[in-house]
């Protein structure tokens, strides 16, 4: 199995950390108590040069840092391919019914994403589904309509869509209509046929947002669970659209219940998993939470919890990912 070289997780790991004022006020006065951000915890603790002034444009930064991050590609099947780097990881399914594409990277990565997408054949693209809300998920929504293709979401992705979100220091305005899904489904599961595949996409109950929906490839053997699942690192958790760490949890449980150990795993971040890496990752989930709900439940503050460090032994794998050990602490404790 082809995976992801490790240098690949370090660039991004640069990448994120290089676009240091992207960590604003916003997402911290969201999920944060001012007691934590005076105190022990390095809110998404990018390293800033002193006296460096902070980007205009957030937005734009974390784009342009991202969209310069190389494409690789991943075969996963003869019909499926898993495209990575300038953002989520993207799917697509190809063949004579037209490229079925899940999640598009942010925008300034467009021209190698549709560049790679017509290496690919001469097949119209046909549908983008998007995983969930984020923009590095969905920030091609436009370019895609404008080359054709229908765009399916769950209902609740327009809905976020639609409004106004601060997230990570990054202000989003209201998506306008050119980038909004063009089909939604409200019902737990949404049925798809296209070259000779049976997609099955479900909702998956508020976990990374309310949003998140897995995408079900069953003759390939290969799942795609957007941000429900960071492979190998500490995931975001975004509790101003209805993420929980229990959503999270119970998310990952419920997938491993839908595959076997054959099962191609995309995460939203991260390697190709499998099994037991989707496994592994559940069970630093739970491990992580059992210790800060047992503080939690005994009245310790969040600050005083993050201070003692209940990631410890995860941290030097787990931590040198998306997300800050004492981030992602605290975002456990917040949503406890
Ligand atoms: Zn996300």
């Amino acid at each position: 199995m082809n995976r992801m070289p490790f240098s690949k997780m370090t660039t991004r790991r640069e990448m994120l950390r290089s676009s240091g004022t992207v960590a604003g006020g916003a997402l911290l006065a969201r999920i944060f108590p001012a007691s934590l951000l005076a105190g022990a915890a390095r809110p998404m603790a990018y390293p800033q040069q002193a006296g460096a002034a902070p980007a205009a444009d957030p937005l734009a930064a974390t784009r342009a840092q991202m969209g310069a991050t190389p494409l690789e590609t991943v075969k996963l099947s003869d019909t499926l391919t898993m495209l990575s780097g300038p953002g989520g990881n993207v799917v697509v399914l190809n063949g004579p019914d037209g490229k079925v594409v899940v999640d598009s990277f942010v925008q300034t990565a467009w021209a190698k994403l549709k560049q790679s997408l017509d290496g690919m054949g001469n097949a119209p693209i046909r549908v983008l589904i998007d995983t969930h809300w984020h923009f590095d998920h969905t920030d091609n929504n436009s370019n895609f309509r404008a080359a054709g293709a229908q765009i399916l979401a769950h209902e609740n992705t327009k809905k976020r869509l639609s409004e106004p979100h601060d997230l990570l220091g990054m202000h989003f305005a209201p998506s306008p209509a050119s980038a909004l899904p063009t089909q939604t489904f409200t019902t737990a599961t949404h049925r798809m046929q296209a070259n000779g595949e049976n997609l099955l996409l479900g909702y998956i109950p508020p976990a990374h947002t309310d949003t998140d929906i897995y995408i079900q490839y069953p003759r390939a053997n290969v799942m795609h669970l957007g941000d429900t699942f960071f492979n190998g690192m500490y995931p975001f958790i975004d509790a101003g659209t209805g993420g929980s760490i229990n959503g999270m949890i119970v998310a990952a449980n419920r997938s491993l219940g839908m595959v076997d150990g054959s099962t191609k795993i995309v995460p939203g971040h991260g390697p190709l998993g499998d099994r037991a890496a989707l496994t592994r990752y559940r069970d630093v989930l739970v491990t992580v939470r059992d210790r800060v709900q047992r503080e939690k439940s005994a009245g310790k503050k969040v600050d005083e919890v993050v201070a003692a460090k209940p990631t410890a032994e995860f941290d030097a794998t787990w931590g040198t990912g998306f997300m800050q050990p004492d981030v992602f602490v605290a975002i456990v404790y917040n949503t406890l």
